[in-house]
């Protein structure tokens, strides 16, 4: 993984074995020696494709580069948070914002099932403008009443968020502004209550922070609380489990039980199957986890099978 460039390539086992040599800072010939010569031609082709995509250079002096820290800290206690919400909702959203704001949670999705007005919406994020909530992503079903003009209106007026209209004619990004990356998404996908988290290439992340937390924590559930359309707080928002609700319990006080934190530090490393997989340390699968004979499972299987590196 290139954890400064947020890339990453599939390189077979030994080259793994090959690399880890480098990391206690042996030469060139003394890896080849290493390896019996037998692999001479491959190691030289492998570190030219290295220093070509810039993933490595050469160096006579690899003194200076120690392996990097691998704690993760965080200072939020609410890192992200899945909230959603129906017709039928009856609980205090903008209270649950300010919660959350308090908590000091980075990223907010929030999935409105049924038409909700562009002024409603407003109202919600004016409830937490003076926040340091960095991202709120809204997700809202495609209805007639919504014009482009503005959604575009209204992305532009709250600069943190990000718009996705779900159910659309066509998949399509509109930018709102032009030296921005801030964008109106429309996705031809359904946006409902059943459905379920899809891991694919493209829903990997790549960061240090990321690494970092997946070594220790589960990035999908670390620090992560959601709220599901009756105001249920979970871990997240597909699993059975619930903890209280934000009508009768305040957010922080679920959060900080050792029943609701459990999940948070079963990492991929110690789920079965997850713990051969190539991705684990990008994957965000949520999925709720089971324990079968003291061994853990994700209850959601993803679509990838590491033992013969396929998708199905
Ligand atoms: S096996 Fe586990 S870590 Fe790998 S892609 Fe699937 S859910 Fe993610």
């Amino acid at each position: 993984m290139d954890l400064d460039r947020g890339a990453y390539i599939e390189i077979p086992n030994l080259l793994y074995d090959i690399l880890k040599s480098v990391i206690s800072k042996q030469s060139i010939q003394d890896i080849k020696s290493l390896f019996d010569h037998k692999h001479d031609d491959g190691i030289d082709q492998y570190f030219e494709y290295f220093v070509n995509n810039s993933y490595g250079f050469y160096t006579y002096n690899p003194v200076p580069f120690n392996p990097t820290e691998t704690t993760f800290h965080s200072p939020y206690k609410i890192i992200s948070s899945v909230i959603t919400f129906d017709k039928s909702s009856r609980y205090d959203i903008a209270d649950v914002l300010n919660q959350l704001d308090r908590l000091s949670c980075q990223l907010i999705q929030f999935r409105c099932y049924d038409y909700c007005s562009l002024d409603n919406l407003g109202k919600t994020l004016d409830s937490i403008k003076e926040s340091s909530i960095r991202k709120v992503e809204i997700f809202i079903p495609h209805n007639i009443k919504y014009k482009e003009l503005d959604l575009v209106k209204f992305v532009q007026k709250y600069p943190r968020t990000i718009l996705i209209v779900f159910g659309a004619q066509e998949d399509k990004k509109v930018k709102v502004e032009k030296k921005s990356v801030k964008n109106l998404i429309y996705t031809s996908k359904k946006l409902s209550k059943d459905t379920k988290e899809a891991i694919t290439l493209n829903s990997f992340t790549i960061t240090h922070q990321m690494y970092y937390e997946s070594l220790a924590y589960n990035t999908g559930l670390y620090r992560k609380v959601s709220i599901d359309t009756n105001g249920d707080i979970k871990n997240y928002i597909s699993h059975d489990k619930v903890y209280g609700n934000v009508m009768k319990d305040s957010i922080e006080t679920i959060i900080e039980t050792d029943d609701f934190k459990q999940k948070y530090f079963i990492s991929n490393n110690n789920i079965e199957k997850c713990k051969d997989c190539q991705f684990r340390h990008m994957c965000t699968s949520s999925s709720d986890i089971t324990i079968k004979e003291q061994k853990f499972f994700k209850s959601d299987l993803c679509n990838f099978d590491p033992y013969s590196n396929t998708w199905n």
